[in-house]
């Protein structure tokens, strides 16, 4: 059973105007992106242009937190435990994606950048 904690909109990089470009490694580390998968990943921006009235984004996305709600959450949440020890627990257990991860994985795939993904889920 899979449980949906939290959803952010992100704005989606606008095709017609797309381009490679370099993060500052410090927002990398921001994310959790590790220096091997950035080498790998496909940064992309928009630099405007007409379709995308100079914003360089066109279209919004989804980005997700899940819980996996098994056994181990489900004894948690009838004990009565804290939200913040729950996280924590899942965390370790592997069994939480959290909001940030799935933004790293959007920024790698280059469907949304850095920065807007900042603004939604760095809060
Ligand atoms: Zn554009």
């Amino acid at each position: 059973m899979i449980v949906s904690f939290a959803q952010r909109l992100v704005r989606t990089i606008c095709p017609y105007c797309q381009e490679n470009y370099n993060p500052p490694e410090k927002a990398l580390v921001a994310f959790g992106i590790t220096p091997s998968e950035a080498k790998n990943a496909n940064f992309q921006h928009g630099k405007g242009c007409s379709q995308c009235k100079n914003t360089g984004y066109k279209g919004r996305t989804g980005v997700f937190e899940v819980l996996v709600n098994d056994e181990m959450i489900q004894d948690m949440i009838i004990k009565q435990r804290p939200s913040p020890e729950i996280t924590r627990a899942a965390l370790a257990a592997g069994k939480l994606k959290t909001l940030r991860e799935d933004a790293a994985k959007k920024i790698i795939q280059g469907i949304t950048t850095l920065e807007e993904a900042a603004s939604a889920v760095m809060v």
